[in-house]
């Protein structure tokens, strides 16, 4: 087999798009966050060529605010590997910390990137700039243009560029308007007035911070009333009734968050009902220990912006009932909406390939995607497979049903 890499020109494209030698490797990850790297380690472990692209960890690392607190429980807060040796709690006895709860990000980070040098050791820090398909496989082509070709890849990129931005903010410039995805850093924003618009978890534990370094905060919410995940906790403390109610992972309400576990049961359910299980399992609410942090931040439920303009360096939002709130700053914590089209990696022709459910891929076992060789995992799984694969808990399912497909077709991809 071919070991070194090919370099071309990545700009002009001038590479055999017939290239029919051996492949660099059998698998390309795109990602090292925690579903790329856990299926890298159990990829490795079961003999695989396997490469992986990305920095560990990045996402988590540099686009969430600093002081954040995971919503999972910490039993659903594990990377995925082959063996007991890379639980959460594996990582905390080597660094000599203690167990905390609610995780803080800084250990989940920390966590993921001792994983990833434990298993993962041979990680490429290289951006994947284009995917396009080859008579052989694939020819993945990185930031400083040299191209791999692998027999399969394995889309594990996040949810960076699926942000939600109402039409209404969508000319203002980033100075004034971001995503809460964007990341940002909470101390920069001490005695200046910030609007946070949503009611998911994002947006509430980012006011919570924001409030807490010394903003002057506003939420502005569309529901009537806000959500907290677990209002009746007697419903966790049932013994064995509360585990018929609930999975560990805890993503849905009692009964739901059953069926959430089972991706597999999940992928038979058809897809109108599937649908209506997602969003009931993630509809937006904010964890328990976000109303105590908020009970002197000012919220104005029921309305949302109609409009949004510049006035002299604030903005200005007309809301739904004439009123008009302005700010130094809004912060969208307005969600996202899965769409591959806009991984920029993704070559137009590749996309072309792939069966869609509404931006989403319809995937089959083992995470395949109708283009033979392409896989997705993660967020974009989730109308596949159910919400869980929006979390870090549908790792584990996710690497070993990659894993054993690609064991099972080691030679042709199917
Ligand atoms: C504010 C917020 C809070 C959350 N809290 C929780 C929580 O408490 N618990 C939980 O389970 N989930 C939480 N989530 C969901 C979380 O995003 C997912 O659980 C998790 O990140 C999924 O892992 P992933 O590997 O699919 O994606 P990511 O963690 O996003 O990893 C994907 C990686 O791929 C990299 N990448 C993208 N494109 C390329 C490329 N072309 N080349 C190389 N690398 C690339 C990205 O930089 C990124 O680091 C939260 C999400 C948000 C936004």
């Amino acid at each position: 087999m071919r070991s070194q890499t090919t370099v071309i020109n990545a700009v002009t494209g001038s590479h055999s798009a017939s290239h029919s030698g051996a492949p660099d490797t059998e698998v390309v990850i795109i990602g090292a966050g925690p579903y790329g790297l856990s299926a890298a380690a159990h990829l490795r472990a079961a003999g695989v060529d396997v490469r992986v692209f990305g920095r560990p960890m990045q996402f988590w690392a540099e686009k969430m605010p600093a002081g954040m607190l995971l919503r999972s429980p910490r039993v659903a807060s594990n990377l995925s590997s082959p063996s007991s040796s890379g639980t959460l709690e594996a990582y905390e006895a080597t660094a000599g910390l203690s167990a905390k709860s609610p995780l803080p990000l800084e250990t989940f980070v920390d966590y993921g990137q001792w994983f990833q040098r434990q298993f993962i050791p041979n990680l490429d820090y290289r951006e994947v700039v284009a995917v396009e398909v080859v008579e052989s496989g694939f020819r993945s082509v990185l930031a400083d243009e040299t191209a791999i070709y692998s027999k399969r890849v394995v889309v594990a990129a996040g949810i960076g560029p699926f942000q939600r931005i109402p039409q209404e903010f969508r000319s203002l410039p980033d100075s004034v308007v971001t995503h809460c995805y964007s990341g940002f850093d909470v101390h920069g924003y001490s005695g200046r007035r910030v609007i946070v618009i949503g009611a998911g978890q994002s947006a509430l534990e980012s006011a919570a911070l924001l409030h807490e370094a010394g903003a002057e905060v506003q939420i502005i919410a569309k529901i009537s009333t806000l959500r907290w995940i677990g209002q009746h906790p007697w419903l966790h403390h049932l013994g064995p009734i509360s585990s018929m109610l609930y999975s560990s992972h805890d993503v849905g309400p009692a009964g739901i968050s059953r069926l959430v576990a089972s991706p597999n049961l999940m992928r038979h359910i058809p897809l109108p009902w599937r649908d209506k299980i997602r969003v009931r399992a993630v509809r937006p609410a904010g964890s328990r220990w976000l109303p105590a942090r908020l009970k002197d931040v000012a919220i104005k439920t029921s309305h949302f912006a109609k409009e949004a303009r510049l006035v002299g360096s604030q903005v200005q939002l007309k809301l739904d009932d004439g009123s008009v709130s302005s700010a130094d700053h809004v912060l969208l914590g307005t969600g996202y909406s899965v769409d591959i089209s806009r991984y920029a990696f993704l070559t137009p022709g590749l996309i072309e390939r792939v069966q869609l459910m509404d931006g989403y891929p319809a995937l089959q076992s083992g995470f395949r995607s109708s283009h033979p060789g392409l896989h997705f995992l993660g967020a974009t799984a989730a109308r596949s497979f159910g919400p869980l694969l929006y979390f870090v808990a549908g790792a584990e399912f996710a690497s070993s049903a990659l894993c054993s497909e690609i064991l099972k077709n080691k030679a042709v991809p199917r």
